[in-house]
Parts: structure tokens; sequence; C-alpha cells
């Protein structure tokens, strides 16, 4: 899937781009699932940071980790590994 793009072009949407910034809509997307949610003051709901992926997630069971973007990673190391091995490069 591509939860690892979709992670790293929130990343960039939010630091990058002015026209977009979901910030300042109180808006926030998750880094790891790509969800969004609004930001309620108050609402005792609980989000976190991922300091790998530099931005918010949602805070779900699942994102707590990240783990989606370290399986990507080594996703990619072992088929370029795989490729260099096999002199597809
Ligand atoms: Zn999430
Ligand atoms: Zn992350």
């Amino acid at each position: 899937m591509s939860a690892y793009r979709m992670g790293r072009a929130a990343g960039y949407i939010s630091i990058v781009s002015p026209d977009h910034a979901p910030i300042e809509r109180d808006t926030l997307q998750c880094v790891h699932c790509g969800g969004h949610w609004s930001l309620e003051p108050g609402s005792g709901k609980q989000r976190g940071f991922c300091m790998i992926c530099n931005g918010p997630h949602c805070g779900r069971p699942g994102c707590w980790n990240c783990v989606p973007l370290e399986k990507r990673l080594e996703e990619l190391e072992r088929r370029a590994a795989f490729a260099a091995a096999a002199g597809l490069q």
C-alpha cells in the first residue's frame, strides 16, 4: 500500500506548502495511516507525534509505532539488495 508515501507527503505538506496549512486549519493528518482528524481542544483524545516521520499521528493503537515506515524501508533495502545481487541495476 502507499502508507509510506502518504506519510511523507503529509510531512511535506504541513511543513513546506503554505497553501495547504493543515495545522492552521486545525486539521492534522496521521503520518502513519494517512487519516485526517480535526483538533478538538478538551476532547481528551490522545494523539501522538512521530519523531522519525517528524509529524503527528492519530493515536490509534497501530499508529504509535513507526512500523509502516520501517517495514517500507526494509522492503526497499531488501529489494535493492536483491536487484544488485541479480545484476538488475
Ligand atoms: Zn494513524
Ligand atoms: Zn513514523
